[in-house]
């Protein structure tokens, strides 16, 4: 493999330096190997050739083929907007195929009246169909062509710069015929590929890209499915394994005062029979001298932040300090208040630390912390930064994970003068068990599967932009009940001004249609302090509507709030739209949550959204979310927890390789624990190189 790695792309006959350049930046592709690595994510048949008639404006078209001729070429437009149409006719029906680039290339390149082959994603624009920069094929290199073509990932960059599936084909093509191709080694011992009968790497590597046969396909993709799940596998199972066998946890065996005065005296209402019981599994961990790391998971509304002050208060009656650790300020700040307002009874020492606390105090929480007399420390990140130094620190929860990477958490471990603390991770994602093993596999799993009682489940409807003067209606009525209202924009990263204005127009119509009431308006551009106080608006009441970006996603507390509108919902993944509701149906009045759409979305999208209008559990919907689009939701806001990259495996559907690469890692570190073999060294390097590098597959589209 060591020539492949360290062989540049600008090499690579056909690239240079310009394309290597833009090969980097838009896919993090830098060596011959990383360009061996980006897998086409499906195939077409050669065989299959579609009708124009038969194309469908039901749902998103696939890449497609056809054949037939050119018509006419005309040219349009002037300057960045010149394009080159192409009408194409199969004898079936007419499309269109468009140019933006390498205009006068093309014009040469291609004829009317010939027979060609046409390859590219079809879309209905303007009552036509159109496909924006296809591939082009004479009859005869179509029929040449192998069975099956692979299709390339890409990215707008790269097919603004005339990079097209096929450049990716022809690249790979020169890799595999290379000298360097020739120093590839095998990732996995043999005596592993050889048991479960799996095709040798460079086999793979060849099939993945131009596959011999369907057969030889799957070998292929199972081949590097397993390799990915494999080391995933061993990356988590050597952790696990350290730290079962690795003594010098905090022993906490005392339920004392802290936690019996607020059981009596303090807690309003009786706990749920699933806080009981997970109160009790944490428990028999932090007093068993192992260090804990355990997974709670809760839906939102579940009441995860008591079980977490309980448990908190355990480690204050064994004479030791708690942490709580909260991804942004807003929540630090919600967290530090209901502490606060629970333990100052119990003469408990609470303070807040977040990237805008005072010098003068920061201060006197170091040294609180420092000499023991500060209880319980909320706060952001803040706390991992170093000068933050815990006397005895007994107890870190960190609310949310998905926030916080594997490396965080480590960090929070060398905060301590003494032995490293229990670690309680509370999420409210949903992670179905498969996932959870995969991702969180070092982690135990605690359940609180129960919500208080007396909630009301939460009415969800589906609702078209022309049906949004009876949705005003609604909002009306709940705001003359003296009920608040949220209204939630979705915020896409790569045309933030675009979102940002789509939001301020809605504010200003919302102001417009509610003048008798105060509108707060909050996103992720504002000033910290700004969104605090827009937050505290409508937190204390005197804003009756929030408007707002995603980021109340998370935690945010206010039973008043009995309606969530979410604008343009068919942007957000399920479990993102189940994140938000749960921001209501939190106090006594029945809430409602308002899924606004245009009115033509694909049938997909629309399935999903009436799954969220029937149901609110939200394993229910985790799962759902899974079969429909592949955990890339769950999974990306999981990334931060992973390791490294899943290129080709699906955790949604390769539940049965995931089952058998665990098997197999686990048996491999039975016989050597510390991957010190030779064979366990060459694992454990790979595992180092893996982990360098991670892609943003949000820009893949
Ligand atoms: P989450 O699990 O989403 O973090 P919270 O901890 O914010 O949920 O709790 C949601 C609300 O439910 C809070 O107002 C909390 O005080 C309340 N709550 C928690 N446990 C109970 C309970 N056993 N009975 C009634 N209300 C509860
Ligand atoms: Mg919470």
């Amino acid at each position: 493999m060591n020539r492949l790695r360290s062989t540049d792309i600008k090499f690579l006959k056909g690239i240079g330096p310009q394309r290597a350049k833009l090969l980097e930046k838009e896919l993090g592709i830098k060596t011959f190997r990383d360009l061996l690595y980006h897998f086409p994510t499906h195939y077409i048949d050669r065989s299959t050739i579609y009708r124009i008639r038969d194309f469908s404006t039901a749902g998103e078209m696939p890449m497609v083929q056809v054949k037939g001729r050119f018509v006419t070429f005309t040219e349009q437009g002037e300057g960045a907007k010149r394009r080159l149409i192409g009408l194409f006719s199969d004898g079936s029906g007419l499309m269109e195929a468009v140019w933006f680039n390498s205009i006068s290339k093309i014009r040469k390149a291609y004829q009317t009246g010939t027979e060609y082959v046409v390859f590219g994603k079809p879309s209905w624009f303007n009552n036509r169909w159109s496909m924006t920069h296809p591939e082009v094929d004479s009859e005869a290199s179509a029929a040449s062509a192998p069975e099956k073509r692979g299709v390339y990932p890409l990215t707008t960059g790269l097919r603004q710069k005339g990079v097209t599936s096929r450049s990716f084909a022809t690249w790979s093509r020169t890799i595999v015929e290379s000298r360097q191709m020739e120093s590839l080694t095998d990732t996995i011992p043999e005596s592993i590929t050889a048991r479960l009968h799996l095709m040798p790497l460079r086999e793979a590597l060849i099939n993945i890209h131009f596959p011999r046969s369907g057969a030889e396909l799957e070998r292929a993709r199972l081949r590097l499915k397993f390799e990915e799940l494999f080391f995933l596998q061993l990356n988590i199972n050597r952790y696990a394994r350290r730290r079962k066998t690795a003594s010098g946890g905090i022993a906490m065996p005392r339920v004392g005062q802290y936690f019996n005065g607020f059981y009596t005296r303090v807690l309003p209402f009786p706990l749920t029979e699933a806080q009981k019981r997970v109160v009790r599994e944490i428990h028999a961990d932090m007093k068993s001298g192992r260090q804990m790391n355990r997974l709670l998971q809760g839906d939102v509304g579940s009441g995860k932040t008591l079980v977490a002050l309980l448990c908190m208060l355990i480690a204050l009656d064994n004479g030791k300090q708690a942490a709580l650790m909260a991804p942004t300020e807003i929540l630090a700040t919600q967290h530090f208040e209901t502490l606060s307002e629970w333990s100052n009874a119990l003469g408990i020492n609470v303070k807040l630390l977040t990237g805008s606390t005072p010098a003068k105090q920061r201060e006197v929480i170091h040294s609180q912390l420092a000499d023991g007399s500060l209880h319980i420390l909320v706060g952001t990140h803040a706390l991992l930064e170093d000068p933050v130094r815990f006397r005895n620190l007994g107890l870190a929860v960190i609310d949310e994970q998905h926030r916080f990477g594997v490396a965080q958490r480590a960090r929070l471990w060398k905060k301590n003068t003494i032995a490293p603390p229990h670690v309680l991770v509370m999420t409210a994602t949903p992670i179905p068990r498969t996932l959870a093993m995969t991702v969180y596999g070092d982690l135990d799993v605690s359940v609180i599967d129960e919500l208080p009682p007396g909630r009301k489940p939460i009415v969800t409807k589906l609702r078209y932009d022309t049906q949004r003067f009876q949705v005003y209606q609604g909002i009306g009525r709940q705001l003359r009940q003296g009920r608040q209202i949220y209204i939630v924009y979705p915020l896409i990263s790569e045309n933030e001004k675009l979102d940002l204005r789509s939001l301020e127009e809605g504010y200003e119509q919302i102001r417009e249609v509610f003048r008798d009431y105060k509108v707060a308006f909050v996103h992720g551009r504002m000033k910290p302090a700004e969104k605090d106080w827009q937050m505290q608006l409508f937190a204390s009441g005197q804003a009756q509507i929030l408007v707002a970006t995603t980021v109340i996603e998370v935690g945010v507390n206010v039973p008043n709030a009995t309606t969530m509108v979410i604008e343009n919902a068919e942007r957000f993944g399920l479990s993102q739209l189940h994140q938000l509701r749960g921001r209501v149906g939190r106090g006594e009045g029945q809430s409602f949550c308002i899924l606004m759409t245009k009115q033509k979305i694909a049938r997909d999208t629309r399935k999903r959204l009436e799954l969220m209008t029937e149901t609110t559990d939200g394993f229910v919907i985790a799962e759902a979310d899974m079969k429909m689009r592949g955990p890339g939701d769950i999974e990306g806001t999981m990334q931060s927890g992973m390791p490294f990259d899943l290129k080709i495996a699906n955790l949604a559907q390769d539940g049965q390789i995931i089952q058998l690469a665990r098997d197999t890692a686990i048996d491999l570190l039975d016989h050597d624990p510390e991957l010190s073999t030779p064979t366990g060294q060459r694992l454990s390097t790979e595992l180092a190189r893996l982990a360098e590098r991670t892609t943003d597959w949000s820009r893949i589209s």
